[in-house]
């Protein structure tokens, strides 16, 4: 494998890189130094075994820079359930990963993941305990297969296969040339970027982790392909704790319960039927999108 760095184009594709890579990426491309560094408490606690709670209880947030991004939020996720998030751009997000991921510490309110204030959990655990998939996905001058397997070093190779299955990549790796064997080129070049997300959603498939954070992990797929890889993904989410960033709320209509997001806070909070009835925010981007 190899990566330039001035090859990645900027500081949050290296962040993908190694958060979805993992432990694994961390240690292959030696960008640890280059993910924003919270301070972990002197007894800072790793992690036993992860059910998947997540709260957000009056959250405000101002990035370094002193962007409001977070003002006041609050939201319960139980184990296990599928929340999607949506709102206008700039709404915060984003910003909801980058805090469960602990990238930031929060100013005000508490963040929590089974109870247990995120400030008080050791940084690398926490991202081990979570797996992203974002919008820039990166792949690396390798196989498909190498692709993959970066969720998880050392993975079977039946392993692999499964993971490409319930993110709906097998049957295109398939058909290439080398199949699993197959070079990405350069940045994943010889995939369309509808390939390269199923790529990276099988590689956090593979990780197993108790949480899933998808930020617009499905957008490059035509709708067609999105409610393939969407069917063949609902066994996967099934019992984990899954959080969905989609602009095109199609994606979004099955999520067990929509938070809808407006200026750093949320406004609403409800199965899509739910929302729909309540004839507010989340109704007027449905009908945005269909006009
Ligand atoms: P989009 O739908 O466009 O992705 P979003 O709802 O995910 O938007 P966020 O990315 O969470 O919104 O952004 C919330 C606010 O924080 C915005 O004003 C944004 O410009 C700002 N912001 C996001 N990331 C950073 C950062 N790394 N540094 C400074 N400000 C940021």
């Amino acid at each position: 494998i190899g990566i330039a760095a001035p090859e990645l184009r900027a500081l949050g594709t290296l962040n993908a890189v190694a958060l979805e890579g993992g432990a694994a990426a961390e240690r292959v491309f030696e960008v640890v130094d280059q993910i924003p560094t919270v301070a972990d408490a002197p007894d800072a606690q790793t992690l036993g075994s992860v059910k998947g709670d997540i709260s957000f209880s009056d959250v405000t947030f101002d990035y370094p820079d002193g962007t409001a991004a977070l003002k006041g939020l609050s939201f319960e996720i139980e184990a296990g359930e599928t929340v999607a998030f949506v709102g206008p751009s700039g709404a915060g997000k984003s910003t909801i990963f980058n805090l469960i991921l602990r990238l930031y510490d929060i100013d005000q309110g508490t963040v929590t993941l089974d109870g247990q204030d995120l400030r008080t959990l050791d940084a690398s655990a926490l991202r081990r305990a979570s797996a992203i998939v974002s919008q820039d996905t990166a792949l690396f001058d390798d196989t498909v297969g190498a692709n993959i397997a970066l969720g998880r070093l050392g993975a079977a190779a039946e392993d692999i296969q499964r993971a490409a299955e319930a993110a709906n990549a097998h049957g295109f790796i398939s058909e290439l040339a080398d199949q699993y064997e197959s070079d990405v080129g350069e940045m994943g070049r010889n995939l369309s970027g509808g390939q390269r997300q199923r790529v990276a959603l099988a590689r956090a498939i593979l990780r197993d982790a108790p949480i899933l954070l998808l930020d617009e992990a499905t957008s490059a797929l035509d709708a067609e392909s999105e409610a393939k890889v969407q069917a063949a993904l609902s066994a996967f989410t099934k019992d984990r704790t899954t959080l969905i960033i989609a602009h095109r709320l199609s994606t979004v209509r099955a999520a067990d319960r929509i938070i809808v997001l407006e200026n750093g806070k949320a406004i609403e909070s409800g199965t899509h039927d739910e929302l729909m009835a309540l004839d507010g925010a989340y109704k007027k981007l449905v009908e945005a999108q269909l006009n």
